[in-house]
């Protein structure tokens, strides 16, 4: 073990609630639903009746109104206790746009639903084929006829499409060429999958990580008029706002695993003995896994410097981002030296190493590549040119 660090006396309420619920779904699970490809709804169910789900929803919608900061900790004690919270943590992040933005009868008509389980708004449409991490490029295009809009287009990397009950969906209401601000024109909705049937067509994507993520083709969506977030045109500013969140939240993920792997591969360090001794005492061994962990811990404080920005309304986008891309980069050094100390043991799925490699592997690329983090930083906090 690495240790009690401050990171465990912050929060340990929440962190021994949502570790109760963890171990009720050990390594075996994980590996089970990982090989099955399959959605692990018995976890996801036991934490939406625990109400962590519901983190963020205040309490008027019948959520418990944590903050970003609380919330990041129930994602972080997933990771660490071996689990996968990519099954579920959009909905966290997502709700944030339909709570910022929504009217009241919209966040009256589906937080306390979706708070109590009944409903899974699980499922974010924006990337699409042709767009990539361009947003603003994308060519999904909702017409309004009278009281409802009617969507055509084609979505990617549509993640719990059949898992969720909701969608939050962005398209284009206003055609690129006519507008002289680009980010303006897009618009949200909040797309109720069940009545949408057969006008989106899922096609599940086979990918290294068990992550039920789909392409849609939609044609002739029917979405009540009523189902627009906020106003026309201004979908990517709402976006754009619940991005922070996201980023602060996925740190949180990696550094939940980033300390897994090094408390797996110190364990093992010590006990495997290879040429009569720990392989641990090598320290070829054991000096990488010191730099992860001092990579992880650097990482976490820019993670709560930019969770109590959020918390305190303050704005945090350099903080959110630069958390974001310290943590993917932590937990993946952290992946490569788990493996390493396992030798050939950390290629056998037993020992799940395997498993979390490809999972963490994951967020330097998603929700936002590393790249553009880094063009962000170096544009809007270096002030150097705009290079996209
Ligand atoms: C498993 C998985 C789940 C996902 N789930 C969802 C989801 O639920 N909803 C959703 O909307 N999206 C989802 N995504 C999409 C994800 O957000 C995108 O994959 C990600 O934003 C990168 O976009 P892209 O894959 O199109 O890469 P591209 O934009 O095509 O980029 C390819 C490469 O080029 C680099 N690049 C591009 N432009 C520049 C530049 N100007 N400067 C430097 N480098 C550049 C990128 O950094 C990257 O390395 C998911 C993706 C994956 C893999």
């Amino acid at each position: 073990m690495t240790g009690m660090t401050a990171h465990d006396v912050e929060h340990a309420d929440i962190r021994s609630a949502v570790g109760e619920i963890c171990r009720g779904f050990g390594d075996p699970y994980w590996r089970a639903v990982d090989q099955a490809k399959r959605y692990p709804v018995e976890f996801v169910d036991a934490l939406t009746k625990a109400g962590w789900l519901a983190a963020l929803i205040p309490e008027e919608y019948g959520g418990s109104g944590l903050g970003v900061g609380e919330a990041s900790v129930v994602l972080e004690e997933i990771q660490r206790q071996g689990g996968n919270a990519a099954a579920c943590h959009a909905q966290m992040y997502v709700m944030g746009t339909l709570l910022r933005h929504g009217s009241e009868e919209q966040k009256r008509m589906y937080l306390p639903r979706i708070a109590s389980g009944e409903l899974r708004l699980q499922a974010f449409g924006v990337t699409e084929p042709t767009a990539g991490s361009e947003t603003t490029r994308i060519q999904t295009m909702a017409v309004r006829h009278g009281d409802r809009y009617i969507v055509n287009g084609q979505k990617i990397w549509t993640s719990r499409f059949l898992q969720s009950d909701l969608m939050l969906l962005l398209a284009r209401t206003t055609p690129y060429d006519e507008l002289d601000d680009k980010t303006k024109g897009l618009s949200v909705f909040l797309v109720d999958i069940k009545v949408a049937g057969d006008a989106i067509e899922a096609r599940p994507i086979d990918t290294m990580i068990n992550h039920n993520t789909n392409e849609l083709f939609i044609r002739d969506l029917a979405i009540p008029a009523q189902n627009l977030i906020g106003q026309e045109g201004m979908g990517f500013r709402y976006i754009l706002d619940g991005w922070n969140a996201e980023r602060i939240l996925i740190g949180a993920e990696c550094i939940g695993d980033a300390r897994w792997f090094i408390e797996r591969a110190v364990a093992y360090a010590k006990r495997r003995i290879v040429f009569g001794r720990a392989i641990g005492q090598n320290q070829g061994v054991a000096l990488p896994l010191a730099r992860a962990h001092a990579n992880t811990e650097a990482a976490d404080l820019m993670r709560w410097k930019a969770a109590r920005l959020f918390d305190a309304g303050t704005s945090c986008g350099p903080e959110a981002n630069m958390a974001k891309l310290l943590a993917s980069e932590a937990s993946w050094e952290a992946a490569n030296v788990c493996l390493d100390t396992h030798g050939g043991f950390g290629f056998a799925t037993e020992y799940d190493v395997e498993r979390k490699f490809r999972e963490t592997r994951l967020y330097t690329v998603a929700p936002i590549n590393n790249n553009l983090v880094l063009a962000y930083v170096a544009q809007h906090v270096l002030g150097l040119p705009k290079s996209y």
